[in-house]
């Protein structure tokens, strides 16, 4: 349920009602727009009387929310939200995330560090723990991999992101800037209850074979603990198509807007599985106003040791990245 408050009510009363609300045992997440507050009223909302709550003098309206999220709900927090990612304000302009799928050698990360940063990147991405498909495959450079990732961050001043496969990790995280959690954690209940009490920005990425509606709600489980820092990532859906590697679903970009106020960031390379496939998504991309965009960056793709056939080398990467300040430019 939300309640949208009128303009320029006094600060006393806006704190007796929620004082009120919270005797009623509902949480109040409170959320201050340019000209109106609304407050979102959590839990067992069934026996609140709306029309009581709407005949207040302070109160504009009362809604109750149909859908089974609330915090990442835009009924809740109309305006966009823009989250703080070591000073890259996600959310506010167009983000370019970039770099190894895996942290492989120090040559490696910080040289692609050097360069995504020359052609405009604001974060740099690198997989320290590899969710792999094969137990066989190279499984990431772990504790030592994340130092690379400090080092490229030391280096060219680039935040970093990188996930978290397992909350036992979180102790080797301390100077990672945001947490991607992948595909195949989107709905490790577990794993996002712990994240909703970090004190991170967290990358939730969209399951292989998840609704928008369950990405939202694996928002929801982050954001209920607390933390409202969270990003939300396209990175294409199992279909009955094998052209591409997935599906990459660009609908989602409108159809977030409309449902929620969470950033929302496309990562072509995944979707296509593909380089040559990778620059023209990423440009549509844009153009449907995505915030921001992950791609994957290598500066010898054929020897990578992981997703060599999606990565871009940093010339390509940096030749996208000025269609992509373009294409902004146009649709902005
Ligand atoms: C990644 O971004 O490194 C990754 C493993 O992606 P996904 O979880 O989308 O497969
Ligand atoms: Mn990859």
């Amino acid at each position: 349920m939300i309640c949208v408050l009128k303009t320029h009510v006094p600060q006393e009363k806006e704190e007796e009602l929620i004082r009120w609300l919270k005797t009623q045992n509902l949480g109040v997440h409170v959320s201050r727009g340019e000209k109106q507050t609304v407050l979102g009223l959590i839990g067992d909302t069934s026996a609140v009387d709306a029309d009581l709550i709407e005949s207040l003098d302070i109160v504009e309206v009362v809604r109750r929310v149909s859908e089974p999220y609330k915090t990442a709900s835009r009924q809740f927090h109309p305006a966009d939200s823009v989250v703080d990612v070591g000073g890259v304000m996600v959310g506010e302009g167009l983000t370019f995330i970039a770099g190894p799928c895996s942290v492989e050698t120090e040559e490696q990360v910080v040289g692609v560090a050097k360069s995504i940063k020359a052609s405009g990147a604001h974060i740099l991405r690198g997989g320290a723990f590899k969710p792999r498909t094969s137990p066989y495959s190279f499984q990431g450079l772990k504790d030592e991999g994340l130092k690379l990732l400090s080092l490229a961050k030391k280096e060219t001043g680039l935040p970093i992101v990188t996930e978290l496969m397992d909350i036992y990790h979180l102790d080797l995280f301390d100077d990672v800037d945001c947490i991607q959690v992948g595909a195949r954690n989107m709905q490790n209940y577990e794993l996002l209850k712990e994240l909703g009490h970090v004190d991170k920005p967290v990358l939730l990425k969209r399951g292989l074979a998840n609704t928008i509606e369950e990405l939202l709600m694996s928002a929801e489980y982050i954001m209920a603990g607390g933390n409202e820092k969270v990003i939300l990532c396209e990175r294409g859906i199992r279909t009955f198509e094998t052209a591409t590697r997935n599906t990459l679903d660009l609908s989602i970009i409108p159809v977030l807007r409309e449902k929620t106020h969470l950033p929302v960031i496309i990562d072509p390379s995944h979707a296509t599985g593909k380089s040559s496939l990778v620059p023209p998504m990423a440009l549509a991309a844009v153009a449907a106003g995505a915030d921001g965009v992950m791609i994957e960056v290598h500066n010898d793709p054929i020897h990578a040791l992981c997703d060599g056939a999606q990565s871009l080398t940093p010339d390509q990467f940096s030749a996208l990245a000025d269609k992509m300040r373009t294409i902004r430019e146009v649709v902005s």
